[in-house]
This record gives C-alpha cells, sequence and structure tokens, in this order.
C-alpha cells in the first residue's frame, strides 16, 4: 500500500496561539494530531513534546515492518511522550498541568493496514466507499454520559462540560492508550482532527466537504475554513491520508 498526505494547522479566530500541534511524515508512514492545555505556553509545549517523541520513535521503524510491530514501537512512543511531557513539567513549575491529546496513526507498506494510538479527544475518520466512521472514541466526560445514556450527542456538542477530558498524556505516570486498526483500500481516506474542528462542524458537514475526488490540500484548506466561518472558536488542525494502490 502506498499513500498521500496533507496537513493544516490554524490558529482559528479567537485564540491568541496555536496550542496543536501536527505530524505529517509520508516518508515514515507515520501521521499524528496533538492538541495541548495548559496556561503560560504549556500548551504549546506538551503538544510539541508529543509530536517529536512520536517523530522519533519511529525514525527506525520504516514502514515496511509488518503493521504489529509498527503498532508496539508506536505504542512505547506514546507512553515515552507521556513520561517526557511530566518531567518537563517537574522542571518548571509554570507548566504544571500540562497535557496533551495524541491521536497518531502508523501505515503499513507491508499491507492494506492501519493502526492508531489515540488518547484525549482529538479524532480519526475514516472515509470509506462514501462513509465517513468515527474510529476513535473521545475521552471525555461527555462521551462517558452519551455512553450511559444520560446526554445525546446533539446535548452533548453544546455541553459546558464538552471540554472535560477523562484522559490525556501528561497527566499522570501511567496513561491508557486506545490502540485501534482499520482496514484500508486503494481511495480510502483518513483524517485526524483537534476538536477545533468537530467543535465547529459535525459528521455531516465533514462527511460533505471530504469529497474523495479533490485533491488533499484542497480538503484540507475547505475544513479549515469551515470552521472558521463556523467561528473559529478553537485551534484547528487537520491531516489527511489517502491510500494509494
Ligand atoms: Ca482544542
Amino acid at each position: 500500500m502506498h499513500w498521500q498526505a496533507f496537513g493544516r494547522t490554524d490558529r482559528g479566530r479567537v485564540r491568541e496561539t496555536n496550542e496543536d500541534a501536527c505530524l505529517v511524515r509520508p516518508d515514515l508512514g507515520v501521521f499524528a494530531v496533538a492538541d495541548g492545555m495548559g496556561g503560560h505556553a504549556a500548551g504549546e509545549v506538551a503538544s510539541r513534546i508529543a509530536i517529536e517523541w512520536i517523530e522519533r520513535g519511529m525514525l527506525g521503524a520504516g514502514p515496511e515492518l509488518p503493521a504489529a510491530r509498527r503498532e508496539a514501537i508506536l505504542g512505547d512512543a506514546v507512553h515515552a511522550a507521556n513520561r517526557a511531557i511530566l518531567d518537563y513539567a517537574a522542571r518548571d513549575p509554570d507548566k504544571a498541568g500540562m497535557g496533551t491529546t495524541l491521536t497518531a496513526v502508523a501505515l503499513s507498506a507491508a499491507e492494506p493496514a492501519c493502526v492508531l494510538t489515540h488518547v484525549g479527544d482529538s479524532r480519526g475518520y475514516h472515509l470509506h466507499a462514501g462513509r465517513l466512521r468515527q474510529i476513535t472514541t473521545d475521552h471525555t466526560w461527555v462521551q462517558q454520559q452519551i455512553d450511559a445514556g444520560y446526554l445525546t450527542p446533539q446535548q452533548a456538542r453544546v455541553h459546558p462540560f464538552s471540554n472535560v477530558l477523562n484522559r490525556a498524556l501528561g497527566v499522570q505516570a501511567e496513561v491508557q492508550v486506545d490502540r485501534i486498526r482499520a482496514e484500508l483500500e486503494p481511495g480510502d481516506l483518513l483524517l485526524l482532527c483537534s476538536d477545533g474542528l468537530t467543535g465547529m462542524l459535525d459528521d455531516d458537514d465533514l462527511r460533505e466537504i471530504l469529497d474523495p475526488r479533490r485533491e488533499l490540500d484542497e480538503l484540507a484548506h475547505r475544513l479549515v475554513d469551515a470552521a472558521n466561518q463556523r467561528g473559529g472558536l478553537d485551534n484547528t488542525t487537520v491531516v489527511l491520508i489517502r491510500a494509494t494502490a
């Protein structure tokens, strides 16, 4: 399997800084979105550390390796990133309480599959045969309420606690990370995004914009522009990956 990719991150219309970060390394077959949190520029630091450790961890684990091997190495990189963020915060009291989401994907040249690791409320979506499916689960308080039947997804979107995370990198020494696998066919799209996108656009909006016939850079710009037209209340980051034959 081969792939193309394009990423874009944008400050949005309201925030003064961009605490999102992304990784687009088609040569390594590794892509990621991180959305940092914490005052005194801590969010920017946390998301950047996460991205750097994912990149570093995957440098020696190229896409020719089997997906299972890549998944293990990616998992190790996520835990190393978690420790690196905790260490950084321990050295700098200004940065106490910083953390970040992380949604990272590794593609395998050897088989038509990808592996994702995921913590927080950034998301991964898979567009296959015209159907868009969210393949990550948000680690949020409102998602727990949806799962328990107390909130509808529509109520969760506008709930005052919609941003409360149950899990993030840089919060505890051990972090529980979701591992997800997806089969990919040529023409399929993967979208990784921060909640600045999905806070402004629902899944129907995303599906409408994600016309698979368009170039990835155009799709990325259309997504970010649409989020900004709806208010751009948060930083918005998108990474698009297209599987090719
Ligand atoms: Ca955000």
